[in-house]
């Protein structure tokens, strides 16, 4: 079946699906290594799709923490074939459909995850580009509210994120104010973002530069650790709640996932982000132009990312 979740919104867009170029622009790397392995091709096939695929003119996309660690090599075993085109996250117009898609027709805006698995067999051909194949809908979303899931997290819980301005943790914190009902919210960043965690919903922010986050008396029914605090995260729990942990080592009861993509959850949140309840948050660094993303992709890598690193326009 289409894995094509349809956060689509019937576009008047003009797109001709007859005229579409075979070749396109897009970032590729030919080996695993940093930043420098990137380079800006004006030549690249545009994707042939299968079909249960659309295929997308690409106005944005945004970084996650997994398109480096992928372009490092650390996903190496379960990954494509290089050459690579990295991106996770797009959005765009449809602008052609392959013979079983239903859900989707050429000039519908969507936006998405591309990957269905973002570890294993990552798609060849991402989101740097300015065409992608699309059988599935961004990541940072689906990665927390699949972990709240996991977590069985429900209303009238108590929360404690680590990581709260990170482009998973923004996420976390309304997600469990805003959808979940959550009783608490508790986050985690450095001095400088502790406003901007009040201003997700946040209870109590804690300056993890000035406090231990696992010293304070309180304990809370879920922790999200989406920056991989090892066993310093299960010493926040309260007995018989649970750690879910995106990144790193795990400890008991804590548990780690890895996202899934299948446009699920996205049309479950959809109403939520079209109606302002759970916001968006664009990196103000950005968006980055299409011819920069080496400079992106080096201020993700520094970790002080606010939200989502976005590339536009593509
Ligand atoms: P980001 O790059 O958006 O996170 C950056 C944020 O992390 C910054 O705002 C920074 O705030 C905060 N931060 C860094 N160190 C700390 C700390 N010690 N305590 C509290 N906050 C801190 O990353 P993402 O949110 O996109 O991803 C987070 C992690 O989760 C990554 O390692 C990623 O690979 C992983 N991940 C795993 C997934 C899975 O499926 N398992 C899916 C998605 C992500 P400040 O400047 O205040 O320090």
């Amino acid at each position: 079946p289409p894995r094509i979740s349809a956060m689509s919104q019937t576009a008047p867009a003009s797109v001709d699906s007859s005229t579409l170029p075979t070749q396109m622009k897009a970032w590729v790397y030919q080996e695993y290594g940093n930043v420098d392995v990137l380079s800006f091709d004006s030549n690249v096939k545009v994707p042939e799709l299968k079909d249960d695929q659309v295929l997308i003119k690409v106005a944005a996309a945004a970084l996650n923490p997994v398109d480096f660690k992928r372009r490092l090599g650390k996903f190496k075993a379960s990954d494509s074939p290089l050459p690579t085109v990295p991106g996770y996250d797009v959005a765009g117009v449809v602008v052609k459909v392959g013979s079983q898609v239903k859900e989707l027709k050429v000039g519908d805006e969507v936006y998405g995850d591309i990957h269905e698995k973002a570890l294993e067999g990552p798609k060849q051909f991402g989101s740097l580009a300015e065409y992608t194949a699309v059988a599935g809908l961004p990541l940072a979303i689906e990665t927390a509210y699949e972990g709240l899931e996991k977590a069985g997290f429900s209303a009238g819980k108590s929360i404690l994120v680590l990581g709260g301005a990170g482009g998973v943790g923004s996420l976390v914190i309304q997600l469990a104010k805003q959808v979940f009902g959550a009783s608490r919210v508790a986050a985690t960043a450095s001095t400088g973002k502790l406003e901007f965690l009040k201003s997700l919903g946040v209870d109590l922010a804690i300056d993890y530069t000035k406090e231990k986050f696992e010293d304070l008396p309180e304990k809370f029914d879920v922790v999200y650790d989406a920056v991989g605090e090892g066993e310093r995260n299960v010493k926040a729990v309260k007995e018989g709640g649970s750690v879910v942990v995106l990144t790193g080592a795990v400890t008991p009861p804590g548990f780690r996932f890895v996202v899934t993509s299948n446009g699920e959850v996205l049309k479950k949140l959809n109403p939520y982000l079209e109606s302002g309840k759970v916001k968006s948050i664009v990196d103000p660094k950005g968006p980055f132009s299409f011819d920069k993303v080496k400079e992106a992709f080096a201020y993700l890598e520094t970790n002080r990312a606010t939200g989502k690193v976005v590339i536009h326009p593509i």
